[in-house]
């Protein structure tokens, strides 16, 4: 194994050229009222950080800071704020994955908030005559609803480790909800991408088509029955989702979508019942964990892919010095190394209530190095590539018959939080596609998710295992990839982002920007990404597309397809100062939000 790198110099230095950045661009949060921000992509300061993809959520988490709340009470405010602003990518109506660092007992933990399956559910849940329904007839129903778990997560969350109440957490987003934000180009064209199916239900007519147009560009969004939504869960407690009149209306909307006379598409109903709410628990698990270089980084264990997946990447990235890689070397052994982990992700990892999932072993460096063995300096693996045996790793050895990797959405939202006390959170949140299901609980301002269509419909391929059928309560396999790197048991920083499958290679090229190549960590994230997944072509953004690098890789047997966008990244930083750097797109989906409490003056 090699663990050459980390020296201090690339972090020091990420920290001048930060510095430069903040001076110039980033507003003075003191001095801005709230809702109001500029977005700045990077700040860095004292008293603590968020990053998000919007200012107005990101102002939101800062405000529960200054209000002495922690990292929790801060990624809950700015989740609740996101279900305003982001609603197509977030919100009540969804799960996600909440992994927290907890500064007083060094130890990290997560919250498992995946949707589950009806307890109805089983193999056949996609099937109609035997035949798989059409993927996008799925995703525009209420059979691709599974039990929202985000207003559990929130829950467990501050009861765990929150200082501040869902009441308190809240409020920022209800007056968000209440006043509105201001609608941009990306509000308004995900609108439009979604607007056909969005005609077929009224009350989403109604809340995203203001007076049956795309809202304009600059126009103030206003979304009252959320305000009221959320100041109803304040004050009742999410016992009003899981057991109480909101759960009823969910479940009459998945049991009944509330389709129009203008209907142009089938909906099919769902199976959700009030049983199915009221059974719904979030999880308590350990972390996923692999040592990197002498770091320990910590994810998501199943039912998200996401940890297993990135440590892998990394475990086999390991074994070579990265840093002193040209660009078009260590691309290679990214792809290639990303191809291989996506070969294992889709044979071992599903539900483990449900499945056997090898997770110690496929975060292992045996393993890694086994599968690592494959990889050639001067040629491309053919794709699919087979399996390894994370139970008994032989040096490129296989463990079953090669599959492709399915279909997931592309449309998530991440947000990372870290306090004055030393708290980190990396929390994804998301509704699957943009605009999940398409159907809006009416009266109630908020989306419902189409999260089951991240199950496999049928089986991959018949003649291997698939961990990732639909079942009864079960869990469908997730990509999210919330991240907290620890150094020497203090924590150094936190990633993660939206993309669905592409989320993982986006976390660990970003990891491996920052970590091994140098790059400050805005700069990480800004970085052109590639993606692959156990497919011939790999995706790369117009920055690599348009690059000499290109070329050197199609020489060595690398097939492309240009990708507009990859991921939308955010993550915090402790500088080796004490200060916290908040990073976050510079270009994609119009830039993110960076925001510390105080960018001046002392800790
Ligand atoms: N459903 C996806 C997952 O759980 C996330 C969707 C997305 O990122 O767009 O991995």
């Amino acid at each position: 194994m090699h663990r050459p790198v980390l020296r201090n110099a690339p972090l020091l230095a990420a920290g001048a050229a930060v510095l430069a950045v903040t001076a110039a661009a980033a507003p003075a949060a003191d001095s801005v009222p709230h809702a109001r921000q500029a977005k700045s992509p990077v700040a860095v300061g004292y008293g603590g950080a968020v990053a998000s993809v919007d200012a107005d959520a990101s102002a939101a988490g800062i405000e529960i800071l200054r209000r002495g709340g922690n990292a929790v009470d801060a990624a809950v405010a700015t989740a609740a704020a996101l279900g305003v602003t982001e609603p197509y990518s977030a919100g009540i109506g969804g799960g996600g994955y909440f992994v927290y660092y907890d500064a007083k007992s060094g130890k990290v933990h997560t919250v498992d908030g995946r949707e589950t399956a009806p307890g109805s559910a089983d193999e056949t849940l996609f099937l109609e005559d035997g035949e798989p329904i059409a993927f996008d007839e799925a995703v525009t129903s209420g059979l691709s609803v599974g039990t929202p778990g985000t207003a559990a997560t929130w829950d467990a969350a501050l009861d765990a480790w929150g200082s501040k109440s869902l009441a308190q957490n809240l409020k920022p987003a209800e007056r968000l909800a209440r006043d509105g934000f201001t609608v941009d180009e990306t509000f308004r064209q995900q609108t439009a991408d979604n607007e056909e199916r969005f005609r077929n239900f009224p009350a989403t007519v109604d809340l995203f088509l203001p007076g049956g147009e795309l809202p304009v560009v600059g126009s103030t969004f206003k979304n009252p029955d959320l305000a009221r939504t959320y100041a109803e869960l304040g004050k009742k407690g999410t016992g009003l989702f899981y057991r109480g009149a909101l759960g009823r209306e969910v479940v009459d909307t998945v049991r009944q979508p509330p389709v129009g006379p203008d209907q142009e598409h089938q909906v099919r109903p769902g199976d959700m019942t009030t049983g199915d709410l009221r059974g719904y628990r979030t999880k308590r698990q350990a972390p996923s964990h692999t040592d990197y270089r002498g770091l320990d980084v910590y994810g998501m264990a199943p039912s998200s892919s996401g940890g297993t997946t990135v440590a892998e990447i990394l475990n086999i990235l390991e074994r070579s010095d990265v840093s002193s890689l040209s660009e078009e070397q260590y691309l290679h052994r990214f792809v290639e190394a990303s191809r291989i982990s996506f070969a294992d992700r889709g044979r071992w990892v599903g539900d483990p209530a449900f499945e056997d999932v090898p997770t110690k072993a496929l975060t292992s460096q045996r393993f890694a190095d086994a599968r690592g063995c494959l990889i050639k300096e001067d040629a491309v693996l053919e794709s699919p590539v087979a399996p390894g045996d994370p139970h008994r790793p032989r040096a490129c050895g296989t463990g079953g018959p090669a599959v492709a990797t399915t279909y997931e959405g592309r449309d998530t939202t991440h947000l990372t939080t870290a306090d004055k006390w030393g708290n980190v959170v990396a929390y994804t949140l998301t509704i699957e596609q943009t605009g999940g299901s398409g159907i809006t609980v009416p009266g109630r301002g908020f989306l419902l998710n189409n999260e089951l269509t991240d199950f496999s419909f049928t089986p991959v391929d018949p003649e291997a295992p698939d961990p990732n059928l639909p079942g009864p309560g079960k869990r469908p396999r997730s990509s999210m990839s919330p991240t907290i790197v620890l150094r020497d048991g203090e924590p150094l920083l936190a990633v993660g982002s939206p993309g669905g499958a592409t989320i993982i290679t986006t976390v660990a090229q970003t990891l491996t920007n920052h970590l091994d190549r140098g790059m400050p960590l805005v700069d990480a994230i800004a970085a052109p990404r590639a993606s692959q997944r156990n497919a011939a072509k790999t995706d790369i953004e117009p920055g690599l597309w348009n690059s000499p690098v290109r070329e050197g890789l199609e020489g060595l047997g690398h097939e492309f397809g240009q990708s507009s966008e990859i991921g939308a990244a955010t993550g915090v930083q402790r500088m080796p100062d004490g200060r916290w750097l908040a990073a976050a797109e510079t270009e994609r989906r119009g830039g993110g939000s960076a925001m510390v409490v105080r960018p001046h003056g002392r800790p």
